[in-house]
């Protein structure tokens, strides 16, 4: 494993059982469909696709949040399916997590001290004093004064309430953060200080980043590297720049032309129907339903990724 590399997925798959309703049974969510790709250190890597395409899924299986069926997450060289009990909480110190609704995301019966200063209670033998330091550093560090610390999270505006879910992700150093739709929920106005705020992370303190968003504008901005997800697979690969200077999988096209500041000269791919459902996935090709370039073989045959850098699992590329 390159040196560079801090999480390395390997052939993963997650997937969940449901109820069927009235009919009865149960039926298979598939997930996460053999998903392989690396993630290196103090980059961002971005995930993107419609909803249902799996990435939160795959967010989840990262930090055990969603127990995967088959496949390997290796962190730092270590698989984290096989830790033992002492390495495995080590790692849930390691990796955060910030969700999408920071109105949900933080304890409304507690004052903002009390939920900063949680993790540290719990995972360390840190004195009070040390501990009520490091609340008032990680505090500052996403831009809020040490008078907030005393309020309750009603208190604040939604880009607060972001900040301070940001500085509880902090407070235990840790190396990665997945970010799961960080500014969706945020008013326009405010989502550009939150996505400033971790670009400054990652840039001033190496803080490795996986970003899942469907919003095209925050990965141009933010993402130094894409992969695009369908189907729990993903389509396409690669820097941010060469995703969008030449996308190759017709999702990806099809996806960027949705944005409205992108591609202004391109004409829109508009898709025909829905995204299948992931508990009856499509033979061949997973994308073949959809695409404007179906070929026969797509129908039957599964396209495998090829390219170095630059990935994409297409045959019109094979
Ligand atoms: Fe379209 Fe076929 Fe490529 Fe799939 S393999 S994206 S159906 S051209």
């Amino acid at each position: 494993m390159p040196d560079k590399t801090l999480i390395k997925i390997s052939n993963l798959y997650v997937e969940y059982h449901t109820n069927k309703g009235i009919l009865g049974g149960k039926s298979t969510i598939h997930a996460v469909n053999g998903v392989s790709l690396d993630i290196y250190k103090g980059e961002i890597l971005a995930i993107a696709g419609e909803s249902g395409c799996g990435k939160s899924t795959l967010a989840k299986a990262l930090t055990q949040l969603e127990p995967v069926k088959s496949g390997e997450i290796f962190f730092n060289g270590q698989n984290i399916l096989t830790l033992d009990k002492k390495k495995s909480k080590k790692f849930h110190q390691t990796v955060q997590m910030v969700f999408q609704n920071p109105y949900t995301s933080l304890n409304p019966k507690m004052k903002i001290c009390d939920i900063l200063k949680e993790p540290l209670e719990i995972n360390t033998d840190y004195t009070p004093e040390k501990i009520y330091g490091i609340v008032k550093k990680k505090i500052s560090l996403v831009g809020l004064d040490e008078s907030c610390l005393e309020l309750y999270p009603h208190e604040f505006s939604g880009g607060q309430r972001q900040r301070i879910a940001i500085a509880r992700a902090l407070m235990l150093e840790p190396d990665f953060i997945i970010a799961d739709e960080p500014v969706s929920a945020l008013d326009v106005s405010i989502q550009a200080q939150i996505i400033n705020l971790i670009k400054e992370l990652n840039e001033k303190y190496g803080i490795t980043f996986l970003l899942i968003t469907h919003d095209i504008s925050v990965i141009k901005y933010l993402a130094d590297r894409v992969a695009i997800m369908y189907l729990g697979e993903i389509a396409e690969s690669g820097k941010t720049e060469d995703i969008f200077a030449t996308p190759l999988h017709p999702y990806t096209k099809a996806l960027l032309s949705s944005a409205p500041d992108i591609n202004k000269t391109d004409k829109k791919v508009v898709l025909k129907g829905d995204l299948p459902s992931p508990a009856d996935l499509p033979d061949g090709c997973k994308f073949h339903t959809r695409c404007p370039y179906v070929m026969e073989k797509c129908k039957t045959c599964i396209p495998h990724e090829r390219g170095g850098s630059h990935k994409v699992r297409c045959f019109l590329y094979e």
